[in-house]
């Protein structure tokens, strides 16, 4: 294509977008007002615009995106599914895809997870874990058990159970009269504590108020639901060693559920398979989507323990039945997807290659710890947020009207990176194919920009 029909058919693109579409999490005013890229191809890590411009993929599409795009393997894998049936349904049918998926997918679980109960997205994927943890307490007679405990900043989708669960203000308080009452507990956010201690001497003392929750609820509490190691879209809350381990053996102590929700952590995101690994603990029910089909088709997972499903098992007793299910459940084109993109982290000993690009990111960072508006850098595995700060001995952040984040990414795509802010935090996210040499690259170009906006504004 020449250059002007190229450039044509971008405007007519951007023009039918902006007649029609209405995109997520995205204030339309300064969309409207803003010429967007339109990915129209992609190849590895890289997107590439309807232009003809390429950009590393820094986020992972939405933090989904594991072995690159086009991979020949999952590419050949969702085509032969096509040659023989696209949908089906998990409800009183079996299906050849679900029943692969799951079973490749029980290999790579924290051993003791073993049931899955397929859907589509990350947010019906904890929905699902709400009304499991809920019913499973009824079942076993323990009926006051209808409470959940959350963290604040915590984010678990934008459905109405899971933004009860919820704790960002920006995203979730205008519906608090939609929701139902979820107990917050104090996030672990060291950098910004918010019970105002030091963590070499804090004693863990947010863990202690989760406890004291579930000390002032007893026997009330169905479970505690929380992003495993590091929380994503509160800005990237790496949580202290040790933490999920504590809030594993509060569960314990108090007999409630404990639900890992590793819809961004899964998938090696962090440098294990699950997050959970890192502090030795299993949950009793973990949910997955993104990472699940490497970024494919949509297909999420929520994932028991035997005690779990088998509090749900008794011969005609339709109480016991789980009424929950989805028309997409267990798609056999996001089957497919899913085995072939799992069978690769095997094959490609994924987790094996995560330490030393891991390294690399943490090293090609090093020097944006050192300029004078980044706060605090946070990585965990190749999930990176950095905090920017208009003030770095007081903490004191730059106003919202600033847009310090979104400016830093409009800043990077001039130098051929895609990122995404969460407020004055920029993240990192790349898919975990990527080199050390792009990673190398996309650290560059991350710096360049911070240090390009932050002298701006
Ligand atoms: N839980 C967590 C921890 C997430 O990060 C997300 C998505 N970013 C979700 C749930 C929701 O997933 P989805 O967008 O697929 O509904």
């Amino acid at each position: 294509m020449d250059e002007n029909s190229r450039a044509a058919r971008h405007r007519r693109l951007w023009e039918a977008d902006h007649r029609h579409l209405w995109h997520p999490f995205t204030q339309m005013q300064d969309w409207l007002a803003e010429e967007p890229i339109i990915v129209d191809a992609a190849d590895g890590v890289f997107l590439v615009d309807t232009l003809g411009n390429r950009y590393l993929d820094g986020v992972s599409s939405l933090w989904c995106n594991v072995h690159g795009h086009r991979v020949p393997e999952i590419d050949r894998a969702v085509e032969a599914q096509l040659g023989k049936v696209a949908h089906s349904t998990l409800l009183g049918l079996a299906s050849t895809a679900s029943i692969e998926c799951a079973e490749e997918l029980a290999r790579h679980l924290p051993a003791g997870l073993t049931r899955i109960f397929f859907s589509d997205a990350g947010a019906t994927a904890v929905e699902i874990a709400l009304k499991m943890a809920y019913q499973h307490h009824q079942l076993r007679g323990d009926a006051a058990r209808t409470e959940f405990v959350a963290l604040r900043g915590g984010y678990h989708g934008d459905t109405i159970g899971s933004v009860s669960l919820g704790g960002i203000d920006l995203f979730h308080r205008i519906f608090k009269p939609l929701l139902f009452d979820v107990h917050h507990a104090p996030q672990p956010y060291c950098y910004r504590c918010p019970l105002g201690k030091e963590r070499a001497t804090c004693g863990m003392a947010c863990a202690d108020d989760v406890e004291a929750i579930f000390e002032a609820r007893k026997g009330k509490v169905a479970a505690l639901v929380l992003e495993p190691v590091m929380q994503g879209a509160d800005g990237m809350i790496a949580q202290p060693p040790g933490y999920v381990r504590r809030m594993r053996e509060i569960c314990d102590r108090h007999g409630a559920l404990l639900v890992c929700d590793e819809v961004a952590t899964g998938w090696g995101r962090t440098g294990t398979t699950f997050a959970v690994e890192q502090e030795g603990i299993v949950p009793d029910i973990l949910t997955m989507a993104k990472g699940l089909t490497g970024g494919y088709l949509p297909l999420a997972a929520t994932i028991t323990t035997e005690r779990v499903f088998e509090s749900f098992l008794a011969p005609y007793e339709e109480k016991k039945t789980f009424f929950h299910g989805h028309t997409y459940a267990g798609n056999p084109l996001a089957c497919a997807a899913a085995t072939a993109s799992m069978k690769l982290f095997t094959e490609r000993k994924i987790v094996a290659g995560l330490p030393a690009k891991i390294a690399a990111l943490a090293r090609a960072l090093e020097p944006a710890a050192r300029l004078p508006h980044v706060g605090e850098i946070r990585q965990r595995g190749l999930m990176v947020g950095i905090e920017l700060v208009r003030d770095r001995a007081t903490k004191e952040e730059y106003a919202y009207p600033l847009r310090a984040g979104h400016e830093v990414i409009l800043e990077a795509r001039k130098h051929g990176a895609l990122l995404r802010p969460l407020g004055n935090v920029v993240v990192l996210m790349p898919p975990l194919a990527m080199t050390e040499a792009e990673l190398e690259q996309l650290a560059g170009i991350t710096i360049a920009a911070i240090e390009a906006v932050t002298a701006r504004i």
